[in-house]
């Protein structure tokens, strides 16, 4: 059977050790991959002066699918986010963030089951900053009637597929009246065709923080732009018991590029004790886009068992004394169980 060529970027930071935890539990599942190793993020820069060397953009349209590591961008200087630049090089405008309860992991906010369909290529992010005088700095919004109108249907569609019952759109369009009023007019526009089988409403992005941690279980997909996007994730993964629990995918026409919420951390990294949980989701996400439900489902239940039944084998974050690869050990074992028919859940 012929193998899935994938891209495979480490990254910087932590992303080296979380991603080869991902790499192994996803041979461990038997699905047939190919890794294109490839470098990105601080590594390619100072090997070559570019954070995201061409030739990664041209092998991940090839392959057309990427595992990626988290990627460290300098603050208030130095070179622009290689991640950015990633997701609009090769037109990756969905971004989808699934956050969800884990067992044995329950946090006092309750339960919490969403997914966060962020735009991911325009609003603040699109990087137009200018100093028009000493002192003054203007940052342009960009939002547009094609990329709105793009990610909203992304959203309807994705709530149908993964049968979910209601998109809300997210906006602060009392004060920002065009661009988010845009944003939200979008959104209402594609509802439409979806009345009576995805419900649609929408809230103030202030009024949903405190909305997320009071009740989260009220929401189901939430609809939002690049920036707001970016920062609701976060918290919803605080609501779940952190960003290392918390996996992603960018999705465009052509291709998509698995990765976790989270950033390098350079807190922790080369300490081995990250952990590689949302790495491995999100790459749990990528076997499913490569056709494999199975191995998706047998992750995603490892992973479940794991966090239930072994807390000894959890990272710190997760309040144990574990290290990546004893997590990842103690995962690849569920999941050969699984594989070897040897556990019926
Ligand atoms: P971060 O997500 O790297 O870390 C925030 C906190 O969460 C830290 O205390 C860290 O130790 C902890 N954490 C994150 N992931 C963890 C994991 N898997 N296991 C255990 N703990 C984990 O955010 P930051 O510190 O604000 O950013 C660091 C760098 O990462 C920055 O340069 C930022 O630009 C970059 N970043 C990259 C991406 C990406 O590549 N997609 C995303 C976000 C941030």
């Amino acid at each position: 059977m012929s193998k899935h060529r994938v891209v495979l970027l480490p990254g910087d930071g932590i992303g080296p050790e979380v991603v080869g935890a991902a790499r192994r539990v996803v041979e461990a599942t038997g699905l047939g991959v190919e890794w294109v190793p490839m470098e990105m993020g601080v590594v390619a820069f100072e090997k070559y002066g570019d954070a995201l060397p061409g030739d990664v953009l041209e092998e991940i349209r090839r392959c057309g699918v990427a595992l990626k590591g988290p990627t460290t961008t300098p603050i208030g200087g130095g070179h622009a986010s290689a991640n950015v630049r990633l997701r609009k090089e090769l037109g990756l405008f969905a971004n989808v963030r699934p956050v969800k309860t884990v067992p044995g992991l329950e946090r006092p906010y309750g339960a919490t089951d969403l997914v966060i369909v962020r735009e991911n290529t325009e609003s603040l992010y699109a990087g137009l900053e200018n100093e028009v005088a000493p002192g003054v700095v203007t940052s342009i919004k960009v939002i547009t009637e094609v990329a709105s109108r793009r990610i909203a249907h992304f959203a309807f569609e994705y709530a149908t597929k993964w049968g979910r019952h209601r998109v809300t759109a997210v906006h602060k369009a009392n004060i920002m009246k065009k661009a988010d009023g845009l944003f939200l007019a979008c959104a209402r526009a594609e509802a439409v065709a979806y009345e009576g089988r995805v419900h649609f409403d929408d809230v103030l992005v202030d009024a949903l923080a405190m909305k997320l941690v009071t009740n989260p279980s009220q929401y189901d997909v939430l609809l939002l732009e690049n920036l707001y996007g970016d920062i609701v994730s976060d918290l919803a993964a605080g609501l779940i018991g952190g960003l290392g629990l918390a996996p992603g995918a960018n999705y465009g026409l052509d291709c998509a590029v698995f990765e976790a919420i989270h950033g390098s951390a350079p807190d922790i990294a080369g300490k081995g004790i990250a952990n590689p949980i949302a790495m491995i989701l999100s790459a749990a996400m990528m076997c499913h886009h490569l056709g494999d439900t199975d191995a998706y489902v047998r992750i995603r239940k490892s992973v479940r068992t794991v966090t239930r039944d072994h807390p000894d084998a959890l990272t710190p974050d997760l309040g144990g004394k574990g290290t990546t690869r004893s997590l990842a050990d103690a995962i690849i074992v569920e999941v050969e169980r699984r594989r070897s028919g040897s556990v019926d859940d």
